[in-house]
């Protein structure tokens, strides 16, 4: 890994405790899943640790909501800095570690990094209001305070970016934080510390504790000193958190699974939505929460869509993420790689066409490869269109009027993102309102961005990343009356 670095010492194998680098027991394998190498083994510093790291986040929490917003800010702006000026060293990390094309990874970095720049902004406007009272003599107004120390817990998919699209708005709104990484993507995460204490960002403040998710899990969502609880992963684990957090009525923000419907109507540019599902669907090999899932045309141009997908899929070239041509790197593991395959082999059994791609590729890449798929002729019912594909398939259903598109596509349990293809600002309108999505791209495949309100409805999830919406979900509104003036 140290080869690959121009600063090797971000390469930290230990977790981050009060400002300290602290070692834990046994040890997980981290891998690099292009060649199923281990880069990394990490150790469990368990219950204890995350007990020490919220200790250390309730003592240092006392100090860091006094510091002004201008000076939170300031540490924020050279954290930023410090991630931009290392975003090859950082991007080299989270392609060893989850695969991802180098380009995307530099990508993410800049995404993730404009999430410290946005709150380091954002710190200074925290603001209360001043308000009518029906009291004689008297006046009320709000103050927005850090809702205290939170714990977060965060995917293998955006190593960087998932860590900093919580802390850096808690950060700013006066929190501080105890940060459980997944275990496929601890390298990123505690190079982010690495720079986080470079930046000078108090001890204690910012704290990765590597190990036994249920463990660690267990402490942050019951212990009395932390307040909220945010989550991005699987619905299954977001449910539990929930429930685990009821005890103590902690604030959560979750983020959860997504089933995104790609709709293109027959008014479309069929070449533009063939280029946005490309770019939806296969960026990190499809293993976005927000990556399409399903794509509902109307039959009038139905097939002209598929012949655009089919010459744009078959061109596309899985391998290692470091490799110049390659576009598609591999899933994150060969039990990923064992599912999608399952989806895809039950959508063949099922009579759906598959028109290129369809197996995995692991002799011929050497690694957690999947082909690049496309599926035509599917039915909505099978587990290829129900349940959220992670992996580098796309699949076209039909759907002819507005009515059937919209029952369609809210025909799953989950309402993250969506997106529209039409040129009929009528039905731009009649769909983004009928459609339960918490975010919505029309004739634009990526919506997501520092100053914009990332979330979803239904089982999608709680809450809001991004903008001023996000620092908003780290503090407590206080309403204060003041009588007798
Ligand atoms: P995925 O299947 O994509 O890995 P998960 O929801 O399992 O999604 O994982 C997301 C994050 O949740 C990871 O950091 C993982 O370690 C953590 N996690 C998984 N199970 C639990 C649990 N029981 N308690 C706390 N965290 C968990």
């Amino acid at each position: 890994v140290t080869e690959r670095l121009k600063d090797p010492s971000l390469y930290r194998t230990d977790s981050f405790i009060d400002g300290q680098w602290v070692g834990g027991e046994g040890g997980v394998d981290v891998l690099n899943p292009a060649n199923n190498e281990v880069i990394a083994t990490i150790g469990d510093v368990g219950e204890a640790g995350a007990r020490q790291a919220v200790a250390a986040a309730t003592r240092a929490f006392e100090t860091w909501k006094k510091v002004s917003p201008f000076q939170r800010a300031a540490l924020l702006m050279k954290w930023h800095q410090l991630i931009l000026e290392n975003t090859q060293d950082l991007a080299s990390l989270i392609t060893l570690e989850m695969g991802k094309v180098n380009k995307e990874a530099q990508g993410e970095v800049a995404y993730g990094a404009s999430f410290v720049e946005w709150s380091a902004e954002e710190a200074k406007r925290v603001h209360g209001e001043t308000l009518s009272t029906p009291f004689p003599g008297s006046r009320g107004w709000t103050i927005r305070q850090p809702i205290g120390v939170v714990g977060c817990i965060t995917p293998w998919n955006f190593p960087v970016a998932m860590i900093t699209r919580k802390c850096a708005p808690a950060l700013a709104a006066g929190c501080t934080m105890v940060i459980k990484p997944a275990p496929e993507t601890p390298l990123s995460a505690l190079a982010l510390a690495e720079l986080a204490k470079r930046a000078g960002i108090p001890d204690g403040v910012f704290n990765v504790v590597c190990g036994d998710a249920p463990s660690i899990g267990g402490v942050l969502t019951s212990s009395s000193d932390v307040r909220m609880v945010g989550f991005t992963g699987s619905t299954a684990v977001g449910k539990l958190l929930m429930s685990q957090a009821a005890s103590t009525v902690k604030r959560v923000a979750l983020e959860l699974g997504g089933n995104a419907p790609f709709i293109v109507m027959d008014d479309a540019d069929i070449e533009k939505a063939a280029d946005g599902v490309i770019a939806s669907k296969f960026r990190v090999s499809g293993q976005t929460c927000v990556s399409a899932n399903r794509i509902i045309a109307q039959p009038a141009i139905a097939d002209q869509l598929v012949a655009a997908l089919e010459a744009r899929v078959s061109k596309l070239k899985a391998g290692d993420g470091f490799d110049a041509e390659t576009t598609v790197g591999p899933l994150i593991h060969m039990k990923a790689v064992a599912r999608v395959d399952q989806l895809v082999s039950q959508a063949r059994d099922a009579g759906a066409r598959i028109v290129t791609g369809g197996k995995p590729l692991i002799e011929e890449l050497g690694g957690s490869f999947y082909a690049p798929t496309l599926i035509d002729g599917g039915d909505p019912a099978m587990d290829v269109s129900c349940s959220e594909i992670f992996g580098p398939v796309a699949s076209i259903y039909r759907a002819e009027t507005e009515a059937d598109i919209i029952k369609m596509a809210n025909d799953t349990p989950f309402g993250l993102a969506a997106y529209i293809y039409t040129q009929d600002v009528g039905r731009v309108h009649r769909l983004t309102e009928g459609i339960e999505y918490g975010m919505i791209g029309v004739n634009a495949p990526m919506v997501g961005a520092a100053s914009t309100p990332f979330g979803g409805v239904k089982e999608s999830g709680i809450g809001r990343e991004g903008g001023k919406w996000g620092v908003e979900e780290f503090t407590e509104l206080k309403y204060v009356l003041l009588g007798g003036v």
